[in-house]
């Protein structure tokens, strides 16, 4: 099968501005940033969705919360407050199809969102 846009980020085949990496995890800026901070993180296994996970990556999807956490602190977006979305399936309006969680801070949000 094909590699993801994702995959080849890991992989290093495209560029991205990446601001925080573990053995299973990888973070970077979203090319296309809905927000003054915007920041991807994902698994470096390819699950494509959340509903894709299995009890196996139960202790992966802690580490991706905990990552969060981590890069939040990191990006000092404590202060203010920041959203964290999975995307996951069309309806959701999902485009990539390897799991990731969306950091976004640095100014306001509305709820509930469109
Ligand atoms: P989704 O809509 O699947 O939840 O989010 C996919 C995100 O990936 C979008 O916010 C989009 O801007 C971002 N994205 C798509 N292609 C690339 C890319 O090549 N590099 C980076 N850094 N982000 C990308």
């Amino acid at each position: 099968m094909d590699k993801t846009l994702f995959e080849k980020i890991i992989d290093r085949e495209i560029p991205a501005s990446i601001v925080y990496e573990t053995d299973n995890v990888l973070a970077f800026e979203d090319v296309n940033p809905q927000a003054p901070v915007h920041v991807l993180v994902i698994p470096k296994k390819p699950i494509p969705k959340l509903s894709d996970a299995d009890i196996d990556d139960q202790s992966l999807l802690g580490e991706l919360l905990m990552s969060v956490n981590i890069i939040a602190k990191q990006l000092n977006l404590n202060n203010d407050g920041y959203r964290v979305v999975i995307n996951n399936g069309e309806n959701a309006c999902q485009t990539v199809f390897h799991l990731h969680l969306h950091i976004m801070g640095g100014r306001g949000f509305s709820w509930p969102p469109g």
